[in-house]
């Protein structure tokens, strides 16, 4: 505005040029707020398809100053897939066979996420912060376009990346919501970690500070999903995983999906979480039982499929309610399918844990056993394909994204044996 309104005076004619040169060297090499503000407008404004108002006024203005300064859209999209296509030509990270077997003592004393993101973040943390925060706004707008004309739309992970809300961290670029691409290598697997989640905030720092670091080593690119049942009723686990997984491939094209308890962590550099020997179960022993498992079928605590495959599984059963054999079922259905689960020997595949009460556990299940010998006839019919629930709230942090959802069991299908238990269960 200074340099505007001198320019009428004829002698400052040269503040003027030397004004201009400082605001192009300012915007140039001290960082990118005004571009940020200014992008962060056109993607508001776009997605809420707004015509009118503030925002379009002064985005009209700025648009052919910023064309010809070619610092559009467009010009970020441009630089977005340079990344992309540079990417491609790098060599590819790290195979699970290359990674070092370098066994982690986990570190289970209590912690808050915010100091958790700021060893995780560093120098970083304030603007990753303020990246969550920016992203959130627009997130309503994002989701309300995506959820109404689906598949045409971009997914959210590429439209917030073209609102410049990234940060280089490491030798990673982070994306709100907990994205973590690698810069220095081509990654082997795009993992999503699903975390069936309701009432352990006292563990979810814990975790995060324990597995970021561990898949960050892994040269993976990963991206945490907190999948949280937000109601009373027994525990769902199974359910709100495989809400987790539907809602996490709105987010990206995950090759890969790891299902993980927010108490488990892998005390093995090398058990790697890519989606190689799939389905696999990530678990060889625990203290608790003596490093070993209690018995060979168990498939619970960290399971990995391809995306393909849990598509092919029909995802988990929905009808567990309350603690346990939903896992058992899941086993049956990886087998039923002809896959052969695998799993990391000795101590690669050791896990520690955190602990607390049993009564933090879900109420037990007491239909299980009656479901589980029914588990057959409900497999094609039960799980991703009878799947409804009301839309998610959805918040994206610095290390995950939560995903808030009110469930509701789903009609009993008549061609399913009912289970005597059930009924006294679902009063509960
Ligand atoms: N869980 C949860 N809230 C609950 C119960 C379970 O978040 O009230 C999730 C959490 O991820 C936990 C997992 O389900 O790690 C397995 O439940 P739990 O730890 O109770 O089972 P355990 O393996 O200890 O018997
Ligand atoms: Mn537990």
């Amino acid at each position: 505005m200074y340099c505007l309104a001198r320019i009428n005076s004829r002698r400052s004619f040269y503040i003027f040029i030397l004004c201009t040169t400082m605001v192009t060297v300012t915007w140039f090499h001290q960082g990118p707020w005004f571009q940020n503000v200014y992008l962060y407008m056109q993607s508001n404004t776009e997605l809420a398809s707004s015509t009118s108002g503030e925002n379009t006024a002064i985005l009209r203005a700025l648009h052919p100053i910023m064309t010809s300064l070619n610092w559009t859209r467009n010009r970020k999209s441009i630089g977005a897939l340079k990344i992309k296509e540079h990417t491609e030509a790098l060599k590819p990270c790290l195979s699970s066979s290359e990674i070092p077997k370098v066994r982690i003592d986990p570190r289970k004393n209590k912690t808050t996420l915010a100091r958790v993101n700021a060893e995780i973040f560093g120098s970083m943390v304030r603007k990753v912060r303020h990246a969550a925060g920016t992203a959130n706004k627009s997130l309503p707008s994002i989701l309300m376009k995506r959820r109404s004309i689906q598949k045409a739309a971009s997914s959210i992970d590429q439209t917030i990346s073209k609102m410049n809300l990234a940060v280089d961290v490491d030798d990673y670029r982070v994306l709100p919501g907990g994205h973590w691409i690698p810069l220095s290598c081509r990654p082997l697997w795009k993992v999503a970690i699903v975390v069936g989640f309701r009432n352990r905030f006292q563990h979810l720092p814990i975790f995060l500070r324990h597995i970021v670091p561990l898949l960050k080593r892994q040269k993976l690119e990963f991206s945490i999903f907190i999948s949280e049942q937000r109601n009373n009723l027994l525990f769902n686990k199974a359910m709100v995983m495989n809400i987790g997984f539907i809602e996490a491939m709105e987010f990206n094209d995950f090759d890969c999906v790891v299902f993980h308890d927010v108490d488990h962590l892998a005390m093995n550099v090398r058990n790697y979480y890519g989606c190689e020997n799939m389905p696999k179960h990530f678990e060889s022993g625990e203290p608790k039982w003596n490093w070993k498992l209690p018995y060979q079928e168990l498939f619970g605590g960290a399971v990995g499929v391809t995306t393909s495959q849990f598509v092919e599984i029909n995802g988990f059963p929905n009808v567990y309610w309350g603690w346990g054999g939903e896992d058992d079922d899941f086993y049956n259905r990886v087998v039923a399918n002809g896959f052969k689960p695998s799993r990391p020997e000795g101590e690669i595949g050791y896990f520690d844990t955190i602990e607390h009460n049993s009564k933090d556990s879900s109420r037990l299940n007491i239909a299980k056993f009656c479901l589980q010998k029914q588990c057959a006839e409900r497999m094609s019919t039960d799980g991703l394909s009878n799947l409804k629930y009301e839309p998610p709230t959805i918040e994206l942090h610095p290390l995950y994204t939560n995903i808030s959802v009110n469930i509701q069991r789903l009609p009993w299908n008549p061609k399913w044996k009912r289970c005597d238990t059930l009924d006294t269960m679902y009063s509960l």
